[in-house]
């Protein structure tokens, strides 16, 4: 017997699950959540919280499969895949590779562009629109570098933005470190990137959860779908360890876990886990004043109001797999070549988080032809932050059959042969 019915039921209660329910709800449908754990405690809990706009460049380009080779097999690297025998990863690849050439890499960096432009400008209006407590600052973003070669990298990105209309400009390093006397003597110069800016992710998703509880959207944690139950070629509910919830429309926000909900269906998700780390400290002294993205090292610094993180690095390991404690050390040892101090005094807190790694560096936004009411809201990659509430806003209109807002079309989930369910 159904517990529950509503309009929309959100699976996974991320930064881009509660983004859709908030639209959603706005767009006048009753709402439900379900969240296996608790709100915002997956992908979305430990990361940067960087909103960058500038990073429209894909990971996928000319060039770039010979260049992480390298990296591929040093287990400290900032681009590791953990050697196991794994089908999904192998066809994952090739896939990736497929989109390394100038023609996808400049199609991908404009539809990423059009929809971190237009989620820079939303998170800013519903942060301050609902007042979301989230320390969100919109005070720039600056990519160091430590060698000439790292120094051509950042001056051919910032004409490369000229191209994307993203403004920037190059920072000699002795500027720089007069006004940050956090920076080492190492750092030859940087690229300013004003129109970015950051937020502390965990506050974001308590407080956009709450926004969503005071419009009436509906919230059930520890709750974990089972199954998805179909009916003449519509999905017709979930059954869950709380019981059995129905829908007229499944929205499916789960993150780097969607591949196995909808396995049953038929479908295959390319996500791939591409896990991510990150230590918080209390903020060191002296503490940079914005945040900061060390280019050679391939990671960030995020000084948040009351606490301090760096982060980054990605390992291919699969979903749920358990952390390599040398990773967290290489963050220390990362930031140590920019910084004076690279993390705050005392014992810092240690997350890992699983970043939903598509192909095409794209999302994963609309419906698949065969389950017209099973819309997706997946595969955010790196920039799950800097793009959420432009997905959710996006998702609701596909959803609701509105006017969209961007044009959808590169999302489109059936772009994947695994997605054309027949
Ligand atoms: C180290 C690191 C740093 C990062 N820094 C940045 C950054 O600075 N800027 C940026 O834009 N992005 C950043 N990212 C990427 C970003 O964190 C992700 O893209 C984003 O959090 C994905 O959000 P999501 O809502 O899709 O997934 P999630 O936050 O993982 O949410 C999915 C939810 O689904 C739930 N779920 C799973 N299975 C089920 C089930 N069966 N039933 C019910 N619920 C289920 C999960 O519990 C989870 O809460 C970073 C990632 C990492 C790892």
């Amino acid at each position: 017997m159904a517990r529950n019915r509503t309009d929309a039921l959100v699976i996974g209660a991320g930064a881009v699950g509660l983004s859709c329910a908030y639209f959603l709800n706005r767009a006048g449908m009753s709402v439900q959540i379900l969240e296996r754990r608790k709100v915002g405690a997956g992908t979305s809990f430990g990361n940067l919280g960087l909103i960058t706009p500038s990073h429209a460049k894909p990971l996928p380009g000319p060039g770039v499969p010979l260049k992480t080779l390298k990296s591929l097999f040093d287990p400290t690297g900032s681009f590791h895949v953990r050697p196991r025998l794994d089908g999904e990863l192998a066809r994952w690849m090739l896939g990736f590779v497929r989109n390394c050439n100038s023609k996808q890499h400049d199609y991908i960096a404009a539809a990423r562009q059009q929809l971190m432009a237009s989620s820079r400008e939303l998170t800013e209006k519903l942060v301050r629109g609902e007042k979301l407590d989230c320390q969100f600052n919109d005070g720039g973003l600056m990519m160091l570098a430590i060698s000439e070669a790292g120094m051509a990298d950042l001056s051919a990105l910032g004409k490369s933005l000229e191209k994307l209309a993203v403004e920037s400009s190059e920072v000699d390093g002795e500027g720089l470190r007069e006004a940050e006397p956090s920076l080492r003597k190492s750092v030859l110069g940087g690229l300013w990137l004003p129109g970015d800016a950051s937020l502390r992710p965990d506050r974001f998703t308590a407080e956009l959860n709450w926004a969503c509880h005071k419009r009436g959207v509906q919230l059930q944690e520890d709750c974990e779908i089972k199954a998805l139950n179909q009916d003449e070629g519509k999905l017709v509910s979930a059954f869950t360890d709380r019981g059995t919830y129905e829908a007229k429309h499944f929205v499916m926000a789960a993150g780097v876990w969607t591949p196995e909900i909808v396995r049953s269906l038929g479908l295959r998700v390319p996500i791939q886990a591409g896990m991510g780390y990150s230590l918080t400290s209390v903020r060191p002294d002296p503490c940079p004043s914005f945040p900061l993205l060390l280019h050679e090292a391939g990671m960030a610094v995020t000084p948040f109001e009351d606490t301090y993180r760096i982060g980054g690095t990605m390992e291919f390991a699969g979903p749920d797999a358990e952390p390599n404690p040398k990773r967290f050390m290489a963050l220390i040892e990362g930031a140590q070549r920019y910084l004076t101090d690279p993390l705050g005094i005392g014992e810092p807190e240690k997350w890992h988080g699983y970043r939903p790694m598509t192909p095409d560096d794209l999302p994963l936004i609309g419906a698949v032809p065969k389950l017209p009411n099973l819309f997706f809201a997946c595969g955010h990659n790196m920039m799950g932050m800097s793009m959420c509430v432009a997905s959710g806003r996006l998702t609701a209109e596909l959803v609701t059959g509105r006017k969209p807002h961007v044009d959808p079309e590169p999302y489109r989930p059936d772009r994947f042969r695994g997605m054309q369910l027949t």
